[in-house]
């Protein structure tokens, strides 16, 4: 007898409704932390050469030499530090919690934060394991340390700032908890561009540390780049599971090309931190939305009806990410992407005639 798909696809994964995708055709977007500005023509052209010139029937540089050393000069990591490069952040959790699942082992994470480290914990195998944040967000590393003592985690992921709710942890408690965590801890710096804090000098005082980066949420979402850095003695294990050509060809050479004009992508932040501080002060006047300090390019805030502010704003041609019911600790909170200014104003329009009209 055939079996069916019912006895041969994992029952965790039949029991998980897949990563969503909201249609975002014509509407303003601001739901995924996208940078809202495109590369100047000048550099869009140049390239417009290398993907001309590229030899696509050639597989990629497997190591991508190049590319890794100029990363190494933009994001200032450490020369003891190895470098491991993936189809975006996501493939380096996942090649991270594949390298480590073994039979029992368990991921921990703090809650609210990035789902797909829940995600693609069960992917893989792992038990996740929730350390839940204080009610404002912040980090108690008391109560992530007894977690951590319970379970004793392979893997601790922490995200610096953190999505959804946008800040940074105290880097004393990150500290202790890497100090007291028995395995990896990776601290995710998906939003370093607009934080301007970091542990990548403290790499070396840590061999259990690993810092992730990503060109996503700094105008490269559609390259799909990640970075990993840290110990060779980890990482030379990691790099087993990544596949053999994950980075593209026309990724390494356009990444490698735009990393070269690292200034214009650093106004580019700047842009949009200062944007992000008119955002929240307007959020603020609002009256009954109160808006959470952010060192991200993004605002979550809470609304008295967020499903229908969500549903508001996507019939006047406004995406942003609805989190009420995603979390008991995000009832009633939305999720805004900084845009570029016409697009925060049409936001902001749509939210207070919503808002006035409730
Ligand atoms: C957006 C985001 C990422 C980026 O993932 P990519 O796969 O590199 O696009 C990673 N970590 C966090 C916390 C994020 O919010």
């Amino acid at each position: 007898m055939p079996k069916t798909p019912e006895d041969i696809i994992r029952d965790e994964i039949q029991a998980m409704s897949g990563y969503h995708v909201p249609d975002s055709a014509g509407m303003v977007k601001l739901d995924a932390m996208e940078n809202p500005y495109r590369l100047p023509p000048q550099l869009q052209a140049e390239a417009a050469r290398l993907v001309e010139a590229a030899a696509l029937n050639r597989y990629p540089d497997s190591g991508a030499v190049r590319l890794k050393a100029r990363l190494r000069e933009v994001m200032a990591i450490p020369p003891g530090a190895d470098v491991l490069v993936g189809n975006g952040s996501d493939e380096l959790i996942q090649s991270l919690m594949l390298a480590a699942a073994r039979p029992g082992a368990s991921v921990l994470g703090l809650e609210p934060s990035f789902v797909m480290f829940r995600l693609i914990a069960a992917f893989c195998g792992l038990r996740f394991i929730g350390a839940p944040l204080n009610s404002d967000f912040t980090l108690d590393a008391d109560r992530v340390i007894e977690v951590i003592a319970e379970h004793q985690p392979a893997l601790v992921f922490i995200a610096f700032p953190n999505n959804p709710s946008g800040n940074l942890f105290d880097p004393e408690a990150i500290a202790r908890i890497i100090r007291a965590a028995p395995g990896i801890v990776v601290v995710d710096e998906a939003y370093h561009a607009f934080a301007g804090q970091t542990f990548m000098p403290r790499l070396g005082d840590f061999p259990n540390l690993l810092i992730m980066r990503t060109l996503s949420k700094l105008g490269l979402a559609g390259l799909r780049l990640g970075v990993l850095a840290g110990a060779h003695a980890w990482l030379k294990h990691v790099d087993k599971v990544r596949l053999p050509y994950n980075v593209n060809v026309l990724t390494q050479l356009i990444a490698e090309k735009v990393l070269q004009h690292q200034d214009l992508l650093a106004q580019q932040a700047t842009l949009i931190r200062a944007e992000r501080a008119r955002l929240f002060g307007e959020l603020d006047r609002i009256p009954g939305i109160r808006p959470f300090p952010s060192d991200a390019n993004f605002i979550l805030f809470r609304a008295r009806g967020a499903n229908d502010i969500f549903a508001g704003l996507k019939r006047r041609g406004v995406l942003i990410k609805n989190l009420h019911e995603s979390h008991p600790a995000l009832a009633q909170c939305l999720r805004v992407t900084v845009g570029a200014p016409e697009e925060n104003a049409k936001f902001l329009g749509a939210l207070k005639e919503i808002v006035s009209a409730g």
